[in-house]
């Protein structure tokens, strides 16, 4: 018997070939190939009316444009953070040379719990780093308001929350004084490798601009220690055209997550995690939560599944908390972080995507449902 085709977690949307052609067409034809050409110009212009934001600033990852909003802001010390997250979040921290301080989530919403930030704040705090955790909002008020009273900066990182509105017409992204997009491949909106800042002003983004092309303000003037962080046209003019696509992926997205919680509605030990009430969501994960009294542990039901060539992963799982560079931080005891420690060994992500069948899509719900 040959063994069932693989379905990962994650699968990026490809639009047909032939319609990037043109793209490559015109870039060959310009001879411009990075320094903010005409489609990376396009794409921020394109990605502004599309979120519904004011300002954005395109670079080649998540991760660098992390560590630039950290240096735009001048942040220093120590910043709050999720130990629930992708790694990434606490390394922008590390590569600034700050502090984490790792503050527990909340058991709902999995994202930074804000009733727990004040005891974490010291006179070294400087700003809070939240994560929109799936794409669904954090407490954005709740957590600006603790920000207003400490004078502390806010830097969501919104690498799962492309395309998310808190409510009807205001978009996730313009909440905290900068947010930071992922365009990974695996990311919901992809240029294979890429990322963005948002910014609420001109000046902000100036000043990001300048820093992601090594501090030059002109030809000879260089004025701050900047890092190359400029995404590329062929980035740029993938995602051009990824973005004629969005809507029609989005839907289909909805229509998975949908089909799911459907039908593991019943199964006994199984949680579907719920959104956070959000005006707009856009399915970017599909995380369950398996619970003591489901037959199988966790890892059991994780193992089965690969065994099926169904390869849900673990997100996330372990916590950056216990990553070897954070586990000796006070704030990175288990016992600081018991409901992020109980989540990360409850979750699996199930594979969602746009090209995801509704045949493949009932093998992982049959095996699932099989182990029940
Ligand atoms: C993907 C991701 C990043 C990093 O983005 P890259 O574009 O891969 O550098 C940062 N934070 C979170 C939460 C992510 O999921």
């Amino acid at each position: 018997m040959t063994a069932p085709t693989p379905i990962y977690v994650t699968q990026p949307f490809l639009p047909d070939l032939a319609e990037f052609q043109p793209y490559l067409e015109q870039i060959w034809s310009n001879k411009i190939l990075t320094n903010g050409g005409p489609f990376h110009q396009q794409l921020e212009k394109a990605l502004c009316e599309h979120l519904g934001v004011e300002h954005i600033a395109l670079f080649t990852n998540g991760t660098l444009a992390l560590v630039t909003a950290l240096q735009a802001l001048r942040i220093t010390g120590e910043v709050i953070t999720t130990p629930y997250s992708f790694v990434a979040t606490a390394h922008s921290l590390l590569w600034n040379g700050i502090k984490p301080v790792f503050v527990d989530i909340d058991p709902q919403t999995l994202n930074l719990d804000p009733r727990r930030i004040e005891a974490a704040i010291t006179p070294q705090t400087t700003a809070i780093l939240p994560v929109h955790c799936y794409g669904h909002p954090c407490d954005v008020d709740a957590i600006q308001k603790i920000a207003d009273n400490y004078n502390l900066k806010v830097i969501y990182d919104a690498a799962h929350a492309f395309g998310v509105q808190t409510t009807p017409g205001t978009s996730v992204l313009r909440f905290g004084d900068l947010s930071v997009l992922s365009f990974h491949a695996t990311k919901v909106f992809n240029t294979f490798e890429g990322g963005a800042i948002v910014c609420p002003d001109a000046i902000a983004k100036q000043r990001i601009d300048h820093l992601k092309n090594f501090g030059f303000v002109d030809e000879v003037t260089v004025v701050a220690p900047g890092i190359n962080g400029k995404m590329s046209e062929l980035n740029a003019s993938f995602g051009l055209l990824q973005l004629k696509h969005i809507d029609i992926a989005m839907v289909r997205r909805a229509a998975i997550d949908a089909r799911y919680r459907a039908a593991l509605a019943d199964v006994p030990g199984l949680r579907c995690v719920r959104d956070a009430g959000q005006a707009v969501a856009n399915h970017s994960y599909f995380p369950i939560l398996i619970e003591p009294d489901f037959p199988l542990s966790r890892d059991a039901l994780y193992q089965r599944l690969r065994e099926q060539n169904i390869f849900a992963r673990r997100y996330f799982y372990p916590l950056i908390s216990d990553f070897p560079m954070y586990r000796g931080l006070p704030s990175a005891a288990p016992g600081n972080l018991p409901v992020a420690s109980e989540i990360a060994r409850k979750v699996l992500c199930l594979p969602i995507y746009p090209a995801l069948s509704d045949a493949d899509q009932d093998r992982v719900v049959a095996q699932i449902r099989a182990c029940a």
